[in-house]
């Protein structure tokens, strides 16, 4: 049977938990319990018996915990079908905002803080940028999500968001369509992207840990035009509900070491990383997020408050001839792996 992170957890978890004890975070702990008794008798399950042949199955249940591979599709299924409501049909673009190398100790040891802060002022940035004139002059909407790792399980915040090309003028009445190509200057909006989220970690309890450097370093914004918001929503949903790594990418397992196979983003190849068990362990658990953090957020005329705007919104560019409607938008750029087009981290 192909390898499972439910194997390593399995045979190397109790090691891991006696190792590190009460160092071990409450969210890491129940996620590794989760992952090791997934579908398994520790969590019972039911028995179906088909009253034609007499047969009777038996299924254990599945635990449901967001950092199991095997219980995310379900939910990114789920998820894609409510954004119908959110598409409009204008392109879409990506935009995805990484915080600097040396914050990354202080985001690993108060994550809820530093990815809220993350959130925070990355969308606050787009949307003052957006209201100048020069590119978009109105409010935007935005459905970011929070991603946490790169490619080999390093650790590597950064939040993507979903953003149709075009905004609403402060007074509601009128959309004020972007370019297909470009929405907002990159540059200036890491500046204000970073002005933004330092002002606000120096007013918060980790004012003393902010290192210098990152002061006077660019901070990394990227934005790509994606096509048409359903095919981007739906190449998204798997991609938002991943955990760090999939099952199908992990190799072997030997002396107590995991291979897992990777794309290397650098070069493009197929890379292989190989890491002692209790490393993997380690990788994988600065992933979980805190209890109850919400990872997917909405803003702008996305916002909660904004449900009968949005509505308004979709009738009104769904009426108007002059936008173009979603099926005569190209799909994504074919020169644009996929990987690249979902997550240039
Ligand atoms: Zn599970
Ligand atoms: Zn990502």
């Amino acid at each position: 049977m192909a390898l499972e992170l439910a194997d390593i957890f399995r045979q190397y978890g109790p090691a891991y938990r006696q190792k590190y004890a009460d160092r071990l975070l409450p969210s890491h702990r129940r996620a590794m319990r989760a992952i090791e008794q997934c579908r398994t008798p520790a969590l019972g399950g039911q028995v179906y018996s088909c009253p034609q042949c007499n047969q009777t199955q038996y299924s254990y249940h599945s635990c449901r915990n967001r950092h199991c591979p095997k219980c995310q599709n379900d939910k990114a299924q789920e998820w894609l079908e409510k954004q119908q409501n959110f598409l409009l049909p204008v392109p879409y673009f990506m935009l995805t905002f990484t915080i600097p190398a040396a914050l990354r100790p202080v985001a690993r040891s108060h994550q809820a803080l530093v990815y809220d802060l993350l959130f925070r002022a990355s969308a606050a940035a787009t949307q003052h940028l957006a209201q100048d004139p020069r590119f978009v002059g109105g409010q935007l909407g935005l459905i970011g999500v929070l991603h946490t790792w790169g490619r080999n399980l390093s650790y590597h915040p950064h939040i993507h968001y979903l953003v149709p090309a075009g905004g609403l003028t402060s007074d509601h009445r009128t959309w004020l369509p972007a370019h297909h190509h470009f929405l907002l200057p990159v540059k200036a909006l890491s500046r204000i992207f970073r002005a933004k989220f330092l002002h606000a970690l120096q007013r918060s309890s980790l004012a003393n840990d902010i290192p210098a450097t990152v002061w006077k370093q660019d901070w990394v914004v990227h934005c790509k035009p994606i096509g048409n918001g359903r095919t981007a929503l739906k190449y998204l949903a798997p991609y938002i509900f991943r955990v760090a790594i999939s099952n199908r990418r992990l190799v072997k397992l030997e002396n107590d070491q995991v291979t897992f196979r990777y794309r290397s983003s650098a070069t493009g190849q197929i890379t292989f990383c190989t890491l002692s068990a209790e490393e993997f362990i380690h990788r994988f658990l600065q992933h979980v997020l805190p209890r109850g953090f919400v990872k997917i957020r909405y803003f702008g005329f996305f916002g909660s408050s904004q449900r009968l705007l949005l509505a308004a919104l979709r009738l009104l560019l769904e009426t108007d001839t002059h936008s173009p409607l979603p099926d005569e938008l190209p799909p994504p750029s074919p020169t644009l792996p996929k990987e690249t087009l979902l997550c240039p981290i």
